[in-house]
């Protein structure tokens, strides 16, 4: 949004503030108090404070500790009309570089005039990976960004940083999204996951999200722990507080393609339109490929990493989806399918070490979801 059209906005929201407009059931929508008053004139995340109508920067402060503490950017959208708060992430993983570009689009996409509800939108919360250009993990205590929630007070960066992402976004927020992709060794097809939590009322409206979001493969995860106090994932801290919540993932290998970054903000676009924050409706995914589980195929030695398939490939139990040799091009082994299904992702580098993952492959369910 440029400064004119902001300079716009403020003037149309001081007029919206008059006291005719603030009638309940009046022309801005919002429901007042029995004393006439907005009860959410502002929305504050970390130092980023919005009021009705408006969109405001900020940081999310990481406090030093047993390490360096740091920030993480952080948008907040409170739109012109009440609504349900809406939280999207990426960057746990901060060379996945499709997914952090699609949220800093979002920042200026989601105009706040449209909108019913708030929308908290974190782009990078894993900065020195994203600034050191380290794969998987934070390069300050070599955790990966995605697996310590909901966090430690007292732990090393990343769990003071999974601590603050849960008390500032993951409460805030009714509903969140974490997006992922393709790290800089994996060449990744998108894809979606759905987590089933058990309780039905929660699942329906998860799956009208990852429906509306529209990607054509979607992982159903039936195996997350169920326990909010050792939830682990993000989008898994969210569902295990009761939060209606999915992961989706596409971008792969370093290279920000457009066709990546478009499905993902579309994808938020559809959900927002989905939860009637925004004016339209999304169509939901037809026939999407339902995978009902993930099988990873992990290296037990170093070596230089061949592949023979591309991503989303369908193979067969026993196909040969790569090879791998010495440093000296001397065979090593055949790397086979263990399972009939989809190459979700294949390894995109020839460097491989113990406990790298070579593929992906997802096993197709064949019961219609
Ligand atoms: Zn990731």
């Amino acid at each position: 949004m440029d400064i004119t059209v902001r300079a716009v906005l403020v003037a149309l929201l001081v007029a919206a503030g008059s006291p005719a407009a603030l009638r309940p059931g009046g022309a801005t929508g919002v429901r007042l108090s029995a004393q006439g008053q907005d009860p959410h004139p502002t929305f504050a995340v970390g130092t980023a404070t919005a009021r009705r109508g408006q969109k405001a920067y900020g940081v999310l402060k990481v406090p030093a500790g047993s390490d360096a503490g740091y920030d993480i950017p952080v948008v907040v959208v409170h739109g012109a009309r009440p609504g349900p708060v809406f939280a999207v992430v990426s960057g746990a993983h901060g060379t996945e570089y499709a997914s952090i570009i699609a949220v800093e689009e979002l920042i200026d996409t989601v105009a706040p005039a449209d909108l019913s509800g708030t929308v908290i939108l974190v782009p990078l919360v894993n900065v020195p990976s994203f600034e050191r250009i380290v794969p998987h993990v934070n390069p300050t205590d070599n955790k990966s960004m995605n697996r310590f929630y909901p966090g430690d007070q007292k732990g090393t960066q990343t769990d003071r940083a999974s601590y603050v992402m849960t008390k500032e976004v993951v409460e805030r927020c009714d509903h969140l999204i974490d997006l992922h992709g393709g790290d800089l060794d994996e060449n990744l097809r998108p894809y979606s996951y759905w987590t089933v939590t058990g309780n039905k009322k929660q699942d329906d409206a998860s799956k009208g999200m990852v429906l509306a979001f529209g990607l054509d493969h979607i992982i159903i995860s039936s195996d997350r722990p169920k326990d909010p106090a050792a939830s682990r994932y993000l989008e898994n801290t969210a569902s295990t507080r009761g939060k209606p919540s999915i992961t989706a993932e596409a971008g792969r290998s370093g290279p920000v393609v457009a066709g990546d970054v478009k499905v993902l903000v579309d994808g938020c676009m559809n959900v927002m339109r989905h939860l009637k924050m925004l004016p339209g409706s999304a169509a939901p995914v037809a026939r999407p490929t339902w995978v009902e589980k993930v099988v990873s195929l992990t290296a037990d030695r170093e070596g230089v990493f061949h592949t023979a398939v591309d991503r989303d490939a369908h193979v067969v139990k026993g196909a040969k989806i790569g090879f791998v040799t010495d440093y000296l091009n001397r065979p090593l082994q055949d790397v086979i399918a263990s399972d009939s299904g989809i190459i979700l992702f294949i390894r995109a580098v020839p460097s491989l070490k113990k406990g790298d993952t070579m593929a992906s492959i997802g096993v197709v369910s064949s019961q219609p979801k």
